[in-house]
């Protein structure tokens, strides 16, 4: 190997440590149903949001690329393309519990630094493992730690590197089963044929300031100075982000839950606005039932409705903090008898391709801004909260309680398990399964979510 002369570059590589490992479960929806059903291992599998030939996969498992499928392809093209391809409907709360082995697994090797998303974590490499050699060694006992442990069908891509973007577009680089290290002398060669979207922080508007800035490719962003960073992202997020490409590592604040919401893509059957108003007032009783899991109140309540074949409309209301169901139900339909006028006024009769309900300005009870807030509310107003929100919690309650007898009964919750629960009788007849948990890869769900 060549000896390279120092350069701002490669200075310092010494202070910049093989710290992270990270892991990212290949295909892992479709990989846990190849555990739980072995005859499915080593063979095409796609896993569908929802029992629908109208959907798309969520997930194919890596026998079902070389056909052409990937996340994405709709099932009724998957079965044209691989005829007697698996086709599973998503168990949510089973993927949740499959990582939680896995989690526990990987921390018997190695502590856990973050949890990225339901398939993706950060690790940390202590001080004796940050030789190479060591560091690949240990990914190795990790993999033999899952194939036995938990399940030779859950296969992963691991990145080492000195930061924990670092050791993520590592772990991206070979996919499935890969083990990257990248080295803070590597850089920034390794990654020079990188697509600037590929690197978790730049997303379509990052990318806009940065082409504004000239700068197009990696090796543009490599030779941006912290500063420039730091103007072209507006904030010192700029600059961190600088940090954790070139290899060093900066601490994360800690980020506070501020809001909880449910989003759906909605399917052809409930692309009209009536059916669609059913599925939004169905998410945002789960998020409702979130808030009070976690000792929340809220203080406003945003809805988004996402239009066939383009376009959107929204609308936020803004309330004294509150854990009450009613309320929220009522102002949800109050902005969704908006939106039905907005839209005939403009002669539409819409087709809703989704629907997003959050609800903002979290708080729990004694925090300084809600105790201002009561201050403020009628005293009336805050009782009849509080009386609403207690009924709520013992529904709440129930129904957990339910979906435990009845999974301890090894039932399937796809099978009607939502009738059995304590709900509103203008929800009931809603066949929607694993309703409201998010789909997106974006956070990992709480098994409580599932329980409704
Ligand atoms: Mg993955």
């Amino acid at each position: 190997m060549l000896s390279r002369a120092i350069t701002p570059e490669n200075k310092g590589a010494a202070k910049r440590p093989l710290s992270y490992l990270f892991i990212d479960f290949n295909a892992y929806f479709a990989g846990v149903e190849q555990h739980d059903h072995p005859e499915l291992f080593g063979k095409p599998v796609i896993v569908t949001p929802l029992a629908s030939e109208h959907t798309g996969a969520i997930a194919a498992s890596y026998e079902a690329r070389p056909f052409g499928i990937k996340r994405g392809t709709k099932v009724a093209d998957a079965r044209i393309l691989c005829p007697g391809i698996a086709v599973m409907p998503a168990r949510h709360d089973r993927y949740v519990a499959v990582h939680k082995l896995l989690m526990k697994e990987i921390e018997r090797h190695i502590p856990l630094e973050k949890i990225y998303s339901i398939d993706e974590a950060a690790f940390r490499l202590s001080r004796s493992e940050q030789d190479p050699a060591r560091a690949v060694a240990t990914a190795h006992r990790i993999r033999q730690g899952i194939a036995q442990n938990v399940g030779p069908a859950l296969r992963a891509s691991i990145g080492i590197a000195p930061t924990r973007l670092l050791a993520k577009l590592a772990a991206e680089r070979v996919k499935p089963d890969g083990l990257t290290v990248l080295r803070a002398e590597d850089l920034p060669h390794a990654l020079a044929d990188i697509p600037l979207t590929d690197i978790p922080g730049i997303g379509a508007g990052v990318e806009a300031r940065l082409a504004r800035a000239g700068v197009n490719n990696f090796m543009k962003l490599w030779n941006l100075q912290p500063k420039e960073a730091r103007a072209i992202w507006g904030s010192v997020m700029g600059e961190r982000f600088w940090h954790g490409l070139h290899g060093y590592e900066t601490v994360e604040e800690p980020t506070k839950k501020s809001m909880i919401g449910h989003s759906r893509v909605l399917t052809r059957e409930h692309e009209n606005p009536d059916k669609a108003r059913i599925v939004a007032r169905a998410l945002l009783l789960k998020a409702a039932s979130r808030l009070r899991h976690y000792g929340m109140h809220s203080s406003s309540l945003s809805l988004s409705v996402r239009l066939r074949p383009e376009g959107g409309w929204q609308a936020a209301r803004r309330f004294t903090y509150s854990q009450d169901s009613f309320q929220f139900l009522a102002l949800l339909d109050e902005m969704w008898a908006e939106f039905c006028k907005s839209q005939r006024r403009k002669g539409h009769s819409p087709r809703l391709g989704g629907v997003t309900v959050y609800l903002h300005g979290l708080a729990k009870q004694g925090e300084t801004a809600l105790e201002q807030l009561d201050l403020f509310a009628e005293p009336q107003g805050v009782e009849k909260d509080a009386r609403r929100a207690g009924l709520w919690k013992v529904i709440d309650t129930i129904n957990a309680d339910l979906d435990a007898k009845f999974q301890r009964l090894g039932g399937s919750r796809e099978e009607g398990g939502p009738k059995r629960h304590v709900a509103l009788a203008s929800q009931s007849g809603l066949a929607l399964n694993y309703l409201g948990a998010k789909i997106a890869f974006s956070r990992v769900p709480e098994e409580a979510e599932f329980l409704y």
